[in-house]
């Protein structure tokens, strides 16, 4: 079949992402889809497969997940339903953790529910000293976060699946980081349907305050922080107080509250109070 308005016009499809299909299936890049435009052919198969790509379109499904692939901060991440899709306002995480540490300086640091292992590996690259821990209870999640590891060739990390409350490190961290399931489960059918139905909700599912990830975390980080370590945690849009009073309830300080794009307060650094 040529591609010519008519066979493959999609009321729903804007062009933009109706040409992202297409690369994918032809495994080609978007600007060789525009260049050839006008005498691509297609297979049955490949039609197929654009088909299943507009339907689930059509279903809501975020393109990073139709695509398996979703930029954050300086690399393209392996995405699937396993897996959060990374947010823009979570690499605000990895542009404070350039303003904490040099860029050749040796630490080491810990990424909890690393997820895809976006923030993980992010750092990682930024800092090939350093070196990372990611942890997740999610099997299926470890298994796309090796998959990025490996893909993007990083070797300054080691990723396990294990839950944060099994977890036993070998030793303390400089940095921990994490952006913990912070949804109240009550909300999460009122979540957009791109998240709800195709976002795991072991990822999203903040319990019923919302705020079960930190009340843990918040027991278990004293432990495996070195003194002079920090701590960068995401919260959601109307968490800061709430998260602010339980870590400084447990012997940790905020030291600083970085807002995304929105103004939303979203980034929590913490360190010790009483570093010993
Ligand atoms: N930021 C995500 C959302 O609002 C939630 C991520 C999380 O629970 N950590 O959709």
């Amino acid at each position: 079949m040529k591609y010519g308005k008519s066979e493959t016009s999609c009321n729903s499809c804007p062009p933009k992402i109706m040409r992202l299909f297409i690369a994918k299936v032809k495994n080609l890049s978007e600007n060789e889809i525009v260049f050839h435009m006008n005498d691509l052919q297609f297979s049955p198969n490949e039609i197929a497969q654009l088909e299943d790509f507009v339907s689930r379109y059509e279903s809501h499904e975020p393109v990073s997940k139709i695509l398996n692939r979703r930029e954050f901060w300086n690399s393209e991440f392996f995405v699937n339903k396993d897996v959060l899709d990374p947010r823009p306002e979570t690499e605000i995480i990895v542009e404070q953790t350039l303003k904490i540490f040099a860029k050749d300086q040796a630490f080491e640091f810990l990424d909890i529910g690393t997820g895809s292992g976006c923030i993980l590996l992010s750092i990682a690259q930024e800092f090939p000293k350093s070196f990372g821990v990611g942890i997740d209870i999610s099997e299926k999640a470890v298994a796309v976060a090796l998959k990025n590891k490996s893909d993007l060739r990083v070797k300054n990390v080691e990723i396990q699946n294990v839950s944060w409350n099994d977890f036993v490190p070998q030793k303390k961290f400089d940095l921990i980081v994490s952006n913990p399931p912070y949804i109240k489960n009550a909300d999460i059918w009122a979540l957009d349907d791109n998240v709800k139905n195709f976002d795991p909700h072991i990822a999203l599912d903040g319990g019923k305050d919302g705020l079960v990830s930190y009340d843990q975390l918040s027991k278990l980080l004293g432990n495996w922080l070195k003194p002079s370590g920090k701590i960068l945690l995401e919260v959601g849009f109307d968490q800061h107080d709430a998260v602010k009073n339980i870590f400084e309830s447990k012997g940790f300080v905020l030291k600083n509250t970085f807002r995304d794009l929105q103004q939303i307060p979203r980034i929590l650094e913490f360190i010790l109070k009483n570093p010993s």
